[in-house]
């Protein structure tokens, strides 16, 4: 029997590795030689925040495997003060990709296949403020922009790649103590020092990250009993004074619990340990089982934590998937039967990193396209349901999920998403670029009010 489990574990972990290196992205030639994507094994990250003299340093130790001989590539949109690889001083460019898409950092040093370890230091400088005798900092994230994941505040690897993340986190010169929340396990170590740790299935669009001296917010705590039996672990805060927007602790507990069972209902137990809701009053952004959001948006990010952070995108063409699944909902899982026009949801260039817009309106549209078309096989909601129990927490691509719908409904769904998806442009009805999308571009300045 034990050798029966010991099998079990290893399976998964060499799953999980299998899933990074065949959804990493081709490498790519640069002056020099080979730009190559890795696969993060292990990363943790010593993050120490300086409150008196109002600095804040991240020293990242990277365990990778290289699949291929080339130049490593990683991303920190802050330049790196120090890189050391396998020992050895180096550093890295910001290089762009092929077709300019996007950009990534290339370390100067060519690698044979195998396990190496780099270690990264950069200043965090983003998203902090310094008052009450602490600090305020969050990690917050987008893919509706460049470079907005962990790698806009920490060293790390693009969304294909999951790793086993650790946070050591030190807050010196305090006046008050620090608050945390967030969606790993948190150990206080004592004198505003915390270990964090995370599982091994997160990516760098999955941590939800939020500290701030413990006066100033406020929240509620329960737990929410799921269809498996567990009691899920629950908070909910608000920064103090309440932001214009938020509503009340009560409030927001009440429809959580409503949504936790709708959700639960359709797609089965809530996929994450614990559940984290910053009420934030605007925005909305999901994360591993935890939000950031205002009262109307509560339902569609929720619902991320089911398609979004249970299946999980692998690249920028897939992840409009679980934007235009989200609108779905949001728009009460409506039937169409005809749809006119194209778009270029799965179809932007190869490195893309973001998720196209039309994914809200037109991908929406198009999800209510393909309920019509099962409708007598009970529309789309059944394969939703299919698809998190065979693909939670391994990142996909677009052409896999189509690979799983055709396979479930027993036809190819292959020329449905070529016609609506694949095109060279968005092109479909006017009306619908002025529908709201649920999420919204922030900037560092609105971002920062939320701190
Ligand atoms: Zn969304």
């Amino acid at each position: 029997m034990k050798f029966f489990f010991l099998g079990l574990i290893i399976s998964t972990s060499v799953l999980a590795e299998k899933n990074d290196l065949t959804h990493r992205p081709r490498s790519f030639l640069v002056s020099g030689g080979k730009a190559v994507f890795v696969d993060f094994i292990e990363a943790s990250y010593k993050i120490s925040y300086h409150v008196r003299n109002r600095s804040a340093q991240v020293i990242a130790t990277i365990k990778f495997n290289t699949p291929e001989a080339g130049r490593p590539i990683f991303d920190s949109v802050e330049d790196p003060s120090s890189i050391t690889l396998n020992g050895e001083a180096v550093y890295a460019n910001e290089i762009k990709t092929p077709s300019r898409e996007t950009k990534v950092r290339v370390i100067n040093k060519e690698l044979p296949i195998g396990s190496h370890t780099a270690i990264i230091s950069v200043p965090l400088k983003t998203l902090l403020d310094w008052r009450d005798g602490g600090v305020k900092s969050a990690f917050w994230i987008s893919d509706l922009s460049e470079r907005r994941f962990l790698e806009r505040y920490l060293p790390a690897n693009l969304e294909y790649d999951q790793v086993k993340m650790k946070f050591e986190i030190e807050f010196l010169g305090n006046k008050t103590k620090q608050k945390i929340y967030t969606n790993g396990v948190v150990e206080d170590k004592g004198n505003n020092t915390f270990a964090i740790s995370y599982p091994d299935y997160y990516n760098a669009a999955s941590i939800f990250f939020h500290t701030m001296p413990e006066t100033t917010s406020d929240e509620v705590r329960f737990s929410l009993k799921s269809v498996d039996g567990r009691e899920v672990p629950v908070v909910i805060y608000v920064a103090k004074p309440a932001l214009k927007g938020t509503s009340s602790l009560e409030t927001l507990q009440a429809l959580t619990t409503q949504i936790f069972h709708e959700l639960e209902g359709d797609y089965g137990a809530w996929p994450h340990p614990s559940m984290v809701i910053y009420n934030a009053g605007q925005g909305g952004m999901e994360y591993h089982g935890a939000t950031m959001t205002s009262t109307s948006a509560l339902g569609h990010e929720l619902f991320h934590s089911y398609f979004a952070r249970g299946m999980m995108p692998a690249n920028g063409n897939s992840g409009w998937l679980d934007e235009a699944l989200a609108s779905w909902r949001d728009k009460g899982y409506q039937t169409l039967y005809e749809l006119s026009g194209t778009s270029r949801m799965s179809n932007q260039a190869y490195y893309t990193r973001t998720t196209d817009y039309s994914a809200y309106t037109f991908g929406e549209r198009f999800m209510s396209l393909m309920d019509g078309r099962f409708k007598a096989k009970g529309g789309l909601k059944p394969f939703m349901r299919h698809i998190l129990e065979k693909r939670l927490f391994a990142p996909l691509f677009v052409e896999e999920f189509i690979q799983e719908m055709s396979s479930f409904y027993g036809e190819s769904v292959e020329e449905d998403f070529r016609k609506y998806t694949f095109g060279t442009k968005n092109s479909f009805q006017k009306s619908l670029s002025h529908e709201h999308p649920v999420h919204q571009k922030m900037s560092i300045e609105e971002l920062h009010k939320h701190l």
